[in-house]
């Protein structure tokens, strides 16, 4: 009954409502020792593996956007692939599969932090590690040091892979006012890390476009040697030396 067959294949194709299902991939997935996605990711998505994505990708959502890690796959996450596809010489089609994940891979390093920036960079301030005393427990300290390490990168790359030194990252509330700081400011919540290693204008003009909330460079007040960025909600910027 070949022409109720069809009629059966073109009812499946046009049924509203029909649920897509579109076909397993044969290979297994990648393995990753820190993190793997298991499903293809697009707009609409929701889930845990989208905020993991997002963390990633977030320092390519575009000028001035500071993407929320909120495990929603909106217009900002399509952005912000797109921009990392393109960046790595991918079709910049915004949706996550098996290429995309493989660059960001290859940029992962076993403790979920990018390859060119580490925790041992960015642990405690003022010589006692760990990352104690802060204005938010450890295990969010770290986890914001994650995200402002991933942003980092996407800095690191746009300025042409250019080695970026940390002179500063999380400090315990004591640290921070030991250095001069409120005792609350952003490296008390692991937000905020300073850096080094190229023009600091230049520095902190990238910076706009990776994702960051606050940027402080030179001409702010006690920013002439380095460039502070963080990833605050909101903006704060300020580097009157270079138009900012
Ligand atoms: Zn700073």
């Amino acid at each position: 009954m070949p022409r109720l067959r069809s009629l059966l294949a073109a009812l499946a194709l046009t049924l509203p409502g029909a649920v897509v299902v579109t076909a397993a991939t044969t290979a297994p997935a990648h393995a990753d020792e820190c993190y793997s996605w298991t499903r293809n990711l697009s707009s609409g998505a929701s889930g845990a593996d989208v905020a993991e994505l997002q963390v990633r990708v977030a320092g390519w959502a575009g000028y001035g956007v500071n993407m929320g890690i909120d495990g929603s796959y909106g217009p900002q996450t399509v952005a912000a692939v797109r921009n990392f596809q393109s960046a790595h010489g991918l079709g910049p089609d915004g949706v996550a599969g098996p290429a995309t994940y493989a660059k960001i891979y290859a940029l992962q390093d076993a403790d979920c932090t990018p390859a060119h920036f580490s925790y041992a960079e960015v642990d405690g301030g003022c010589g006692a590690g760990g990352y104690s005393g802060g204005s938010v427990p450890a295990a969010q300290v770290k986890e914001n040091l994650k995200r402002a390490m991933w942003r980092a990168e996407a800095l690191r790359q746009r300025m042409g892979n250019v080695p970026l030194t940390v002179t500063s990252g999380f400090r315990s509330q004591a640290c921070d006012r030991q250095v001069g700081g409120s005792g609350t400011g952003q490296h008390t919540y692991g937000n905020a890390i300073d850096l080094v290693g190229a023009s600091f204008c230049s520095l902190a003009q990238n910076a706009r476009s990776n994702g960051f909330g606050g940027i402080y460079g030179p001409g702010y007040p006690g920013h002439d040697d380095h460039v502070h960025v963080d990833i605050r909600a909101g903006r704060s910027w300020s580097a009157p030396t270079c138009g900012i």
